[in-house]
């Protein structure tokens, strides 16, 4: 199973990624991940990629798709894999079809987490990372709603998108996204 899952910073995202892969067996391939652990072993790649995370921009594509691409070709990403954070532009998400059709593969469904902004800012200002200052988060919403929002649109023309409540408790949340994902499952695709 292919999954893309799609959330605003603060969405809860991160916390119902980590019990979804668990649940599924699916590898989790988170870009933040990846370029928070890139920039902590401070390659070349971590250092430009710091450059725009510690203002709340989007990193380039061009470091984005050179990353995901080759993390795509690890065999634990043959059971399926859960895409986090990845693609957050129609670019990114136009290279990511580009990808899986070079590889006679496509996505099986795309999850939104759907959370009101009043209480994204909330959480994200209780949650004291070292890029959440008010001004850098800010700033990721911004680019949220400017550059990730549309990728709703480009997957619901799809029919790929399914859009979930993350409002409520941690165990409600995913309830209501394996309620969507099970039937997938059972269904066949894996
Ligand atoms: P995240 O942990 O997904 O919120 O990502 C943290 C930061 O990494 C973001 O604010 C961006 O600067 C950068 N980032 C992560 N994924 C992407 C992506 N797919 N495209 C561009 N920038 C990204």
């Amino acid at each position: 199973m292919r999954v893309v899952f799609i959330g605003a910073p603060g969405s809860g995202k991160g916390t119902q990624a980590t019990k979804l892969i668990e649940w599924y067996g699916l590898a989790h391939l988170s870009t933040g991940d990846m370029l928070r652990a890139a920039r902590d072993a401070q390659t070349e790649l971590g250092r430009q990629a710091e450059e725009y995370m510690s203002r709340g921009a989007l990193v380039p594509d061009e470091i984005i798709l050179g990353m995901i691409s080759v993390r795509l070709e690890e065999p634990d990403c043959r059971a399926g894999y859960l895409l986090d954070g990845f693609p957050r532009t129609i670019a990114q998400a136009e290279a990511l079809d580009r990808m899986l059709a070079e590889k006679g593969a496509s996505l099986d469904v795309v999850l939104e987490l759907q959370v009101p902004e009043e209480e994204l800012f909330r959480r994200l200002a209780g949650r004291g990372r070292a890029d959440d200052s008010p001004e850098v988060i800010r700033q990721r919403l911004v680019a949220y709603r400017e550059q990730t929002e549309p990728l709703l649109d480009y997957y619901a023309k799809k029919g790929l998108l399914r859009s979930v409540d993350g409002t409520g408790t941690v165990d409600e949340v995913f309830g209501r996204l394996v309620a969507i994902l099970d039937p997938l499952v059972n269904s066949g695709l894996r």
